[in-house]
């Protein structure tokens, strides 16, 4: 995957040379250009921003210096998706994440101060730019390059040859058929602080032990993210998938489970 990263603190993106990321662009699996988008501004200042049209506090990126660089970026080939994180945008998610993971080339734009002029997006959408705008949460960064390490870790993680083992991707939060929640994970010792791990991941008996990881995947969500269970299709649902969610005050008759008594999960 070829990934071009717009932004005006290229330092921000060391962070790219550690760890697995690292380790794949050492690889070859990954290729992570940094580009600093004041090389795109032609007054002495280098000046990217400018006050907003209309009023009111901070500054915004300016279109031109976006323009300039895009269409170099986009003119280099091949034909990318354009990501501009913005917190005012849908939220990205592992499916997000998913979909991405299967593209070539993926061009990353940070914003800045209030944010960028609106027209930018808008314009390379009409060129037939595929452009996603995206938030990574209900907050407010300072600039896109947070946000861009997140959604651009989410992203690589699930390439083919990324993990050293591909198992661990396989049965995560968010992901597969069902995007539950994962169950709760431990390590030895069996015993610690008094705190003990359940006795049936201790037992080797692997048919209980999916069993239970799957019981406690479908409490979890329930009490921390009901929308996924609600989400879920039932025809998916075993029998003893049924019993859990009923218990927890779910109907399952439907096409998606219903809350019939949300007191249940407390
Ligand atoms: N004025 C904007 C608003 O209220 O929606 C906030 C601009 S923010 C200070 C500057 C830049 O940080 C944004 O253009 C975006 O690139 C990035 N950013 C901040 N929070 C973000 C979030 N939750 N998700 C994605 N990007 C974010």
């Amino acid at each position: 995957m070829l990934v071009d990263i717009v932004t005006v603190f290229p330092e921000y993106f060391d962070v790219v040379n550690l760890s697995l990321m690292g380790k794949a662009r050492a690889k070859g699996l990954l290729d992570i250009r940094v580009r600093n988008l004041r090389d795109w501004t032609h007054d002495v200042h280098h000046s990217v921003d400018d006050t907003p049209v209309g009023g009111g506090a901070g500054m915004v990126m300016k279109p031109e210096v976006w323009g300039a660089c895009l269409d170099d970026l986009l003119a280099e080939g091949p034909s990318p998706v354009l990501v501009m994180p913005n917190p005012s945008a849908p939220l990205f998610t592992q499916r997000q994440a998913t979909e991405l993971s299967h593209v070539e080339r993926l061009v990353f734009g940070c914003g800045r101060y209030e944010g960028y002029d609106a027209r930018i997006p808008e314009y390379y959408r009409g060129q037939g730019v595929d452009v996603r705008e995206y938030s990574i949460g209900d907050y407010v960064l300072n600039g896109g390059e947070v946000a861009v390490t997140a959604m651009l870790e989410a992203i690589v993680r699930l390439l083919p040859g990324f993990m050293g083992n591909p198992e661990s991707i396989v049965e995560e939060s968010y992901t597969g058929r069902d995007a539950l929640l994962e169950h709760r994970q431990y390590t030895k010792p069996a015993l610690w602080r008094g705190m003990a791990v359940p006795d049936v991941l201790l037992g080797g008996d692997h048919a209980r032990v999916d069993r239970f990881r799957r019981d406690e995947a479908l409490r979890r969500t329930s009490e921390i993210r009901p929308d996924l269970i609600a989400a879920l299709d039932c025809t998916h649902l075993d029998k003893a998938d049924r019993r859990v969610l009923e218990d927890l005050g779910w109907d399952v008759s439907g096409a998606h489970p219903t809350r019939v008594s949300p007191e249940k999960d407390r």
